[in-house]
C-alpha cells in the first residue's frame, strides 16, 4: 500500500464523493447475497473479496479454543434447504433468500405436518412482508423465517423439510489489515462481517471500512490504524483473547456499524465517556451543519461491549447513522441494498476520514513569546486580508497563541473556543511557520512514513 498523497487535504482532493459512494455501494451488491455466520464459507468468502481492496490477513482460530469465558463454536455451513408441500413446490427456499434459514440450524430432512412445523416457523406479524433475521449459535435447533403474509397462506399439508447444513469442528475465520504509521500507537477500527444479506447493519460497516483502509494507506500517518473484519461478540472476544497485550496499545477506538442509511449520524460513546476518539467525533458532528445524536455508553450493543469491558475498557466508541435496532427495517429483509445509500456511504466516508485527521493532527504545543502577545501585524498574520474565514483564522491564532502553554492539545482549543479544529489547526500551522509555536516534546509532527 504505497503513499501517494502527501496529507490529508491532498487525499481529500483526490476524492470524488459520487465515485466514491458508488463504489462502496457496488461492493455491498456484491457481498450481499455471500451466506455469511458467525463462521463458515460465507464469512471466508466475504474476506476473499475484501481481499481485493485491501490486504487482508486473514487468521483460522480452531473451533473449541478457549477465549475468556467463551469457546470458539463448531463451524457452520449450509448447502441447501427448503420447505416443500405435497406437490414438491418449494413454499420456503433458502436459495431465494439467505434469511429464510434461521443461521446456524442443525441439519433436517423429514416430513412434517404443519402443525409440527409451525413452532419452527418464525415471523413478524407487525410487518407482514418482510422475513425477519434469527439466529441459533449457542443452543441446537433449527427453523425457517418467512413472511407472515407467506404463513398465514400455508395450507394443512405434508410438508418436507430438508435443511443440508453441517455443525463440525472447524474454524473462526476474521480477516485483519493493519495500516502502519510512523508510532505503534493504534487506532481500531472494528465491523461485524457474520450477517447474511443485511446490508446496513453488517455490511455497510465493512465496506466503509475496507475504502477507509486503502485510503488511509495512502496519507502519512502517526498512529497505526488497525481493522477487524469479525463475527459479532465471538469475534471481539476471540480477538482481545488472543492479543490481549496488542490491544494495550490501542488508544482510540470505533466501531462502525449501520452507517449507509439516510438517517443522521448517532454515535455511542466509549465507557469512559470523555476519551479524546469521543470528543473527535462529536466535534466533527457538531460541526457538520446536520443534525445528530449521541448516546452515552451501556453494556449493550456490538463489540463496543468486549473492547469496553472493565478488563480492557479501551476508548472505543460507536458509530452509526440510524441506532441499530431502532429503525424498522433493522434485522429484516427491508435492511436490502435499497436502504442503503451512496450519497450516506461516503458521507460516512468523509466524516470518519474528518475524524481520523483530527485525531492524527491534534498536537500541543507551548508558545514561544508567551510574555504578551506577539506583533501578529509586523508578521503579516493580522488584518491583511477581510472575509469571515480570515478573521476566524485571526481569531483561531488568538485563542492557540494564549491556550499553548504546553497543557492544552488543539482540540481543547477549538473545543473552548468554538471554532472548528480546521481553523485552529490551519492558525497552529502559520504561527509554527512563524516560529512563534514549538510542539511539545514527543509531539513531533511526522516527518516521513516508515514502513
Ligand atoms: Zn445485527
Amino acid at each position: 500500500m504505497p503513499t501517494h498523497c502527501t496529507d490529508f487535504a491532498q487525499l481529500r482532493a483526490a476524492l470524488d464523493p459520487a465515485t466514491l459512494g458508488a463504489a462502496m455501494h457496488a461492493l455491498i451488491r456484491e457481498l450481499y447475497p455471500f451466506c455469511r455466520s458467525i463462521t463458515g464459507d460465507g464469512f471466508r468468502q466475504t474476506l476473499a473479496r475484501l481481499d481485493k481492496e485491501v490486504p487482508l490477513e486473514v487468521h483460522e482460530v480452531p473451533s473449541g479454543t478457549n477465549v475468556f469465558d467463551w469457546t470458539v463454536p463448531r463451524e457452520w455451513n449450509i448447502r441447501d434447504a427448503y420447505v416443500k408441500n405435497s406437490s414438491g413446490e418449494r413454499v420456503i427456499d433458502f436459495q431465494h433468500h439467505n434469511l429464510h434459514v434461521v443461521s446456524y440450524s442443525v441439519p433436517v430432512r423429514r416430513k412434517m405436518s404443519l402443525a409440527e412445523l409451525r413452532p419452527h416457523l418464525h415471523t413478524l406479524p407487525d410487518q407482514p412482508e418482510l422475513i425477519p433475521y434469527r439466529t441459533s449459535y449457542y443452543k441446537e435447533d433449527w427453523g425457517f423465517c418467512l413472511p407472515h403474509r407467506q404463513l398465514q397462506q400455508m395450507a394443512e399439508d405434508e410438508y418436507e423439510v430438508c435443511i443440508e447444513s453441517t455443525l463440525e469442528d472447524g474454524h473462526l475465520t476474521y480477516g485483519e489489515c493493519l495500516v502502519k504509521g510512523a508510532s505503534a500507537q493504534e487506532v481500531l477500527v472494528s465491523c461485524h462481517a457474520c450477517h447474511p444479506s443485511l446490508a446496513n447493519d453488517n455490511l455497510s460497516g465493512v465496506a466503509v471500512a475496507a475504502f477507509l483502509a486503502r485510503h488511509l494507506a495512502q496519507v502519512p500517518l502517526r498512529n497505526s490504524y488497525r481493522f477487524l473484519f469479525i463475527p459479532g461478540t465471538i469475534g471481539s472476544i476471540t480477538w482481545l483473547s488472543l492479543n490481549e497485550e496488542r490491544a494495550r496499545a490501542i488508544r482510540h477506538g470505533l466501531v462502525l456499524t449501520c452507517i449507509g442509511d439516510r438517517g443522521n449520524f448517532t454515535y455511542k460513546k466509549s465507557r469512559g465517556g470523555n476519551a479524546e476518539i469521543d470528543r473527535a467525533v462529536g466535534h466533527v458532528l457538531e460541526h457538520s451543519g446536520r443534525d445528530y445524536t449521541t448516546v452515552e455508553f451501556s453494556p449493550y450493543g456490538y463489540d463496543e461491549r468486549q473492547y469496553c469491558s472493565p478488563g480492557f475498557n479501551l476508548p472505543v466508541g460507536c458509530l452509526m447513522r440510524s441506532h441499530h435496532g431502532q429503525f424498522p427495517e433493522y434485522h429484516t429483509s427491508a435492511d436490502n441494498l435499497d436502504f442503503v445509500d451512496p450519497v450516506a456511504l461516503a458521507d460516512s466516508f468523509a466524516k470518519l476520514l474528518s475524524v481520523f485527521e483530527l485525531i492524527e493532527q491534534n498536537r500541543t504545543y507551548i508558545n514561544l513569546n508567551p510574555n504578551c502577545e506577539p506583533q501578529l501585524g509586523r508578521r503579516g498574520l493580522y488584518g491583511a486580508m477581510g472575509g469571515t474565514h480570515i478573521r476566524q483564522l485571526e481569531m483561531a491564532m488568538l485563542w492557540v497563541l494564549n491556550l499553548s502553554d504546553g497543557s492544552s492539545s488543539l482540540l481543547d482549543i477549538a473545543e473552548r473556543s468554538g471554532l472548528p479544529f480546521d481553523a485552529i489547526n490551519d492558525a497552529a500551522a502559520m504561527l509554527l511557520r512563524h516560529d512563534l509555536l514549538a510542539p511539545v516534546q514527543g509531539d513531533e509532527p511526522v516527518a516521513s512514513h516508515p514502513r
